[in-house]
């Protein structure tokens, strides 16, 4: 069986599967925040504090901020110089 992929917002929780739901929010810096999260399942009700962290950028800002950093992801495909994919140059 293939592994879930989760978008955002939604995250299960890890001991019952069911949604977190995000109660509490602050920004840490430009690239992380703390969350506390509760899990919806009246039988559990797991709560706990998790960080969102940009880890890499797989399409830079047209506006960057020069505080923030993050190391672009490696590319299958090589952009040319107007951040265009080059689809002749890869045979
Ligand atoms: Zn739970």
């Amino acid at each position: 069986m293939a592994k879930k992929t989760y978008h955002a917002p939604y995250s299960p929780c890890p001991h019952c599967g069911n949604p977190l739901k995000t109660r509490l929010s602050r920004q840490l810096s430009e690239l992380s925040r703390e969350i506390t999260m509760q899990c919806e399942n009246p039988e559990c009700l797991y709560c706990a504090v998790v960080i969102q962290s940009h880890l890499r950028v797989l399409q830079s800002s047209m506006n960057p901020n020069p505080r923030v950093f993050v190391p672009l992801s490696p590319r299958k495909y090589p952009l040319n110089h107007d951040g265009q994919l080059d689809l002749l140059n890869n045979g």
